[in-house]
């Protein structure tokens, strides 16, 4: 199973960060990449807490032949596509696109790293991926989705978008 992560939280030429992830979506299948499942859209408050706007943010399931390091780019482009600038990171960011997992490879190289090294501990992450693959387990921490949201500390508040936002 392949996963990619989306989140928004200003204004695009697209709208609203709502607006935004599903025009990336609908990116991400322009490429090529076939779309297998979605998740709902979800707003959750920015981590680490800051004063940034509420993200919008949703997990997609996806089904394509080229490599990881292939897609990765493919999300980089949609990215820079999009008018996201180079900041830093947790900085407010028009979209973000994150390759979560790659059907079981484990990798850690300077330019990617598999599974996504922080979707474990984010709860935007995680209830989005319930969603659409409730039974998927970490492939080295051994962990289901459930069993990393039980520890996660802190607060972290997200709430679902209405339908037709
Ligand atoms: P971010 O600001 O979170 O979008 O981080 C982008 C940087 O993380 C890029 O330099 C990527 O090469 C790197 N990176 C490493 N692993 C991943 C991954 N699984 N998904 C997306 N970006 C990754």
């Amino acid at each position: 199973m392949i996963f990619v992560g989306l989140g928004a939280n200003l204004p695009s030429r697209y709208g609203r960060p709502e607006q935004t992830v599903k025009a990336a979506i609908a990116a991400l299948a322009a490429a090529g990449v076939e779309i297998v499942a979605t998740s709902g859209l979800w707003r959750s408050a920015p981590v680490p807490v800051s004063d940034d706007p509420w993200y919008c943010n949703a997990v997609v399931s996806v089904r394509t032949d080229i490599t990881s390091g292939a897609l990765l780019e493919v999300l980089q482009n949609i990215e820079k596509d999009f008018g996201r600038e180079d900041t830093a990171r947790n900085a407010p960011r028009v979209i973000d696109l994150d390759l979560l997992v790659f059907n079981n490879e484990i990798i850690d190289t300077e330019s990617l790293t598999l599974p996504h090294p922080r979707m474990h501990e984010r709860a935007f992450v995680l209830i989005p991926l319930r969603e659409i693959s409730p039974e998927w387990v970490h492939p080295f921490m051994n962990k289901t989705i459930d069993e990393m949201l039980s520890v996660l500390e802190g607060e972290q508040r997200l709430v679902p978008v209405a339908d037709g936002a």
